[in-house]
């Protein structure tokens, strides 16, 4: 079994939301565990279907913390707003695992081979990505042009994205 496969089949699907049914942490919130690292559930969810974790909170539409549906997920990202929110007193901080993304986060083998990805679809700028993963331009157009992270691999940026 992939570990997609592990995951969607501990969750029950309404007509509405998407329960997750593995472990939770107690807040409500589903956990699920991969290369013994520990990721909410949702959040694990949300990587599945977009192929990477986002850097900041991710928003429930539903206001249902065990919902995993992918719908009702929304990346909340910028994170320069949300901290400013909470810097407010205003909402309250996300609840954040050891080792999952945030926004000081560094960046894995995985997501630097998505971000090229990504960048060689000729779908998304440079500016568009820095802002996705939480991270100045130039620091991306480094990796996409393979002159960071060069044991990564992952396909060149193609004349008609640059
Ligand atoms: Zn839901």
């Amino acid at each position: 079994m992939s570990t997609a496969e592990e995951f969607w089949a501990r969750v029950e699907k309404t007509d509405g939301c998407w329960l997750w049914r593995g472990g939770n942490r107690g807040n409500g919130y589903g956990t699920f565990w991969v290369d013994k690292k520990r990721y909410y559930a949702h959040r694990y969810a949300y990587f599945l279907t977009h192929g990477y974790m986002p850097q900041g909170i991710i928003l429930h539409a539903c206001d249902t913390p065990s919902c995993v549906r992918p719908s009702h997920l929304s990346d909340g990202t910028p994170a320069d707003n949300v901290s400013d929110m909470w810097s407010k007193g205003r909402g309250k901080p996300p609840p954040v695992l050891v080792g999952e993304a945030h926004p000081h986060t560094r960046l894995t083998d995985a997501t630097v081979l998505h971000i090229r990805q990504q960048y060689a679809s000729g779908q998304y700028s440079q500016r568009r990505l820095a802002r996705t993963y939480g991270m100045n331009h130039a620091s991306i157009g480094a990796i996409v042009r393979h002159e960071t992270w060069r044991h990564v691999g992952g396909p060149h940026p193609t004349k008609a994205a640059a």
